[in-house]
């Protein structure tokens, strides 16, 4: 029987424990006596939108099922070993096809079906308006259309398991109820709704918002609008990219203070992310540009961001090293929260009984956390040197 041994610090109680699984799950956790440079040990992190990486884009088809596999362990060398592969609004049968690929890499590959928890499918039922709309294609922008969105999943084998839309088309009401009928999670993102159809779509059943407060209009009434009334509808959960460069920190501090425990992170990093500096070209934003400092913006206008390179353990750090929330619950955001508001199994964290998916941290600069190793199913995965 494979077994397998862990001491670190708890990264809640700070407390040194020893974590034992058998055949992946964990068995046992218990004290231990203090022992010096002992490493934090922490639930591995769960990312909900990656669209790529290291030049892997899950949005310019053809992509190889290999190359998938390629991601899924470049998410383990930083600390994510459970994330959703996300797909964004396209010509319909691109979105077929590459849902097609996604789906095919799990089965090929055990680690992608370890790792992969679904399918992430931002668009196409987004708002056609420009800001809302972001980068996303106007052409390929459509109202809901469940036939169409079954084609769909059944191409990817049933694995989408979170759609991105918007509530501001009148039949968005009847496709979250299909959705959640269907076991499917649905955010609400891209999106020029109402206040009154946001509060609707939450009737419906949407259950998330996605990356708030970006793909939005340059300026909104100042009340009502979108994001005041995601921010109190309790019912959802709230994504944000916290890269330091996609909020400003006092939105984030609010985000998080307003959502009182269901603020979470997300990364959508994207081919871009794990490539060197330099000039890009990108499917969906012509020429960009990527900084030595990690921030990735149009050639033509610097001041757009054009996606997002920094890892999830980034975001962890951002709100970590700006004090604006504890090392406890910072990983916590992107790691039990998400797996939670997907009800995943990963949600109960270090547990007995849960599978064994942790990360090894190092307090290392400027009170910032380094990875050190990552644990997937109860074996490493990843090592650092
Ligand atoms: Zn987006």
């Amino acid at each position: 029987m494979h077994k397998i041994t862990l001491r670190g610090r708890d990264y809640r109680s700070k407390q040194p424990i020893e974590i034992t699984a058998h055949q992946g799950v964990i068995s046992h956790i218990h004290p231990i006596a203090e022992e010096k440079n002992l490493l934090f040990i922490a639930p591995g992190l769960v990312d909900l939108q990656v669209n790529g990486f290291g030049g892997v884009d899950f949005n310019t088809y053809p992509f190889a099922e290999e190359s998938v596999e390629q991601v899924t362990r470049a998410m383990w060398q930083q600390g994510v070993t459970t994330f959703l592969p996300t797909v964004i609004t396209n010509d319909g049968h691109e979105i077929e096809q590459m849902v097609v690929t996604l789906a095919r890499a799990c089965q090929q590959f055990p680690a992608v079906e370890q790792s992969v928890a679904g399918i992430h499918l931002e668009g196409p039922f987004l708002s056609s308006q420009e800001g809302p709309r972001g980068a996303h294609a106007l052409a390929h922008i459509k109202a809901p259309d469940w036939a169409l969105f079954q084609q769909w999943q059944k191409a990817a084998q049933g694995r989408v398991r979170l759609i991105t839309l918007s509530p501001e088309w009148p039949q968005a009401d009847d496709f979250i109820r299909q959705c959640v009928a269907d076991n499917i999670v649905v955010s609400i993102g891209h999106t020029a709704a109402s206040a009154a159809q946001i509060a609707s779509a939450v009737e419906a059943g949407a259950r998330m918002s996605t990356h708030l407060g970006n793909g939005t209009h340059l300026t909104l009434p100042r009340h009502p609008n979108y994001i005041w009334e995601q921010l109190a509808q309790d019912d959802l959960w709230c994504a944000m990219i916290a890269d330091g460069e996609h909020l400003p920190l006092s939105v984030l501090k609010v985000f998080i203070r307003a959502k009182n425990g269901r603020a979470m992170l997300v990364s959508d990093v994207t081919s871009h992310a794990g490539m060197p500096p330099g000039c890009y070209h990108s499917h969906i934003g012509g020429e960009v540009v990527l900084s030595a400092e990690g921030r990735l913006s149009m050639a033509n206008n610097p001041a757009l961001l054009a996606g997002s390179v920094q890892g999830l353990l980034h975001g962890v750090n951002t709100l970590v090293k700006n004090a604006i929330v504890p090392l406890a619950e910072a990983i916590d955001m992107a790691s039990i929260r998400p797996a939670l508001s997907l009800n995943l199994p990963v949600q109960q964290g270090l547990a007995v009984g849960a599978p064994l998916d942790a990360i090894m941290l190092r307090s290392g600069e400027g009170n910032t956390l380094q990875l050190v190793a990552t644990y997937k199913q109860g074996a490493e995965v990843w090592r650092g040197e």
